[in-house]
């Protein structure tokens, strides 16, 4: 806490998943062995004609402020995009390019929220959407799941987390932290409890969409009666491995599109000219040439699930995308390890860093206490080396 700095920052919490990554980068630079499964950061590198583009654009003496809302060749690639990969129909008007989909989510909860709104989140949840809301005036309600359904919420539960506050729910699939994939018929079922209370607006996180070892995507917003009270989010930091390049954008509802086109306007005069240029061309390649790296990450998930099934008292799942592992390590609570003893999620994850040297995130940031989340977006060389050290350390 510090007096001089407002309620709004002092009140909010720092992303975990950021916040781990910089220990680990301080720890390696001081020379320290340190293996970073912490942040979801695909370890490719960008697609050759992602490349070609950008420097063609910087060519061609793109350099100015581009739309708020993108250009509308971009806005063009997305929608031809959502109705290739999702079967969605957008108009220019229903979308707006952002500086990542991380901008995207916060413009939705500054535009969608009063004080008070309450957020539902199917929990475990990215880590973010929390704070988001929170800063937005919104109240984060968790509707927790466990290991045990896939980290997947029910019908059930969705309709009991609902009140007349309710204002928005927020979910990922394939999810971020659990990879967990909500099946058509899943997501059906969830959508028939959410069309009872029309006022309650849908935030579909899809950026891990492609990245899915079951087969189908389902997008909220093609189920006819859901279309016009969701927001498709997405963006190009998975798929296509440009995390640093920062562009996420919306399919939406026109007059949330026209907020967050406001909003952006305020707040950040739109995204970046040169990486808005070269998500044109990615986003106009087939998804199909992306599959060496969603082939990659299946190999690894097997890896990984396999190094720690010969873990004690390490239960996991198998996740469906993305490129995490979420097990629940609740069985070395109480326990006393080298002289420490484990109370939590964070001091688990803590005792990894320093004894083992590997990098991981609390469960307590996604909003489950029993777990900890392990990205596998590494080599296979570092998996087995992380996963061999956590044994020892844990033995
Ligand atoms: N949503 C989820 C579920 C994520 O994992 C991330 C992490 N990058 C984001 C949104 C934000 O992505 P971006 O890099 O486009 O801001
Ligand atoms: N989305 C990634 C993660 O969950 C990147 C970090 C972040 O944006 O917070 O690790």
């Amino acid at each position: 806490m510090n007096p001089k700095l407002s309620r709004r920052v002092n009140e909010m919490s720092t992303s975990a998943t950021l916040a781990m990554a910089a220990k680990a980068r301080e720890l390696k630079e001081q020379g320290k062995n340190i293996i970073g499964l912490s942040l979801g950061e695909p370890d490719f590198t960008i697609p050759e004609f992602v490349k070609d583009a950008a420097i063609q654009a910087i060519k061609d003496n793109y350099h100015a402020y581009s739309p708020v809302d993108g250009y509308a060749e971009l806005k063009k690639a997305i929608i031809t995009k959502f109705k290739r990969d999702n079967h969605l129909t957008y108009k220019p008007s229903q979308i707006v390019v952002s500086t990542g989909a991380k901008q995207s989510l916060a413009n939705l909860a500054q535009v969608l929220l009063n004080d008070g709104d309450e957020v539902l989140l199917p929990a475990p949840y990215w880590v973010s959407y929390a704070d988001i809301s929170l800063l937005a005036g919104g109240i984060p309600v968790e509707i927790p799941a466990t290991i045990e359904t896939d980290f997947k919420i029910t019908p059930e539960a969705l309709e009991a987390a609902i009140t007349p506050k309710s204002k928005m729910m927020i979910y990922s699939s394939p999810c971020n932290p659990s990879g967990s994939v909500y099946s058509r018929e899943e997501l059906r079922a969830l959508a028939d409890i959410l069309v009872k209370y029309p006022d309650i607006i849908v935030i579909s996180d899809e950026i891990y969409e492609h990245i899915n070892f079951v087969g189908e995507h389902v997008s909220m917003a093609a189920f006819e009666d859901m279309y016009d009270r969701t927001v498709t989010v997405n963006g190009v930091s998975k798929a296509y491995s440009m995390t640093g390049w920062r562009i996420g954008y919306i399919g939406a509802p026109e007059y949330i599109a026209k907020a967050c086109n406001k909003m952006q306007g305020q707040v950040t005069s739109g995204a970046n000219c040169i990486a808005q240029r070269a998500t044109i061309v990615a986003l106009e390649h087939s998804p199909t040439e992306i599959q060496y790296m969603v082939d990659a990450f299946k190999e690894r998930r097997k890896l990984i699930l396999g190094l720690l099934s010969e873990i004690p008292g390490i239960k996991t799942n198998e996740p469906e995308g993305a490129f995490y592992v979420f097990p629940d390590i609740s069985y070395y609570f109480g326990k006393t390890l080298k002289g420490r003893t484990i109370h939590s999620a964070e001091d688990f994850a803590m005792y990894l860093l320093e004894v083992a040297g590997v990098a991981t995130v609390t469960g307590e940031a996604f909003g489950d206490p029993n777990c900890i989340r392990i990205s596998y977006a590494a080599s296979e060389d570092d998996i087995r080396e992380a996963m061999k050290r956590v044994k020892e350390a844990l033995a």
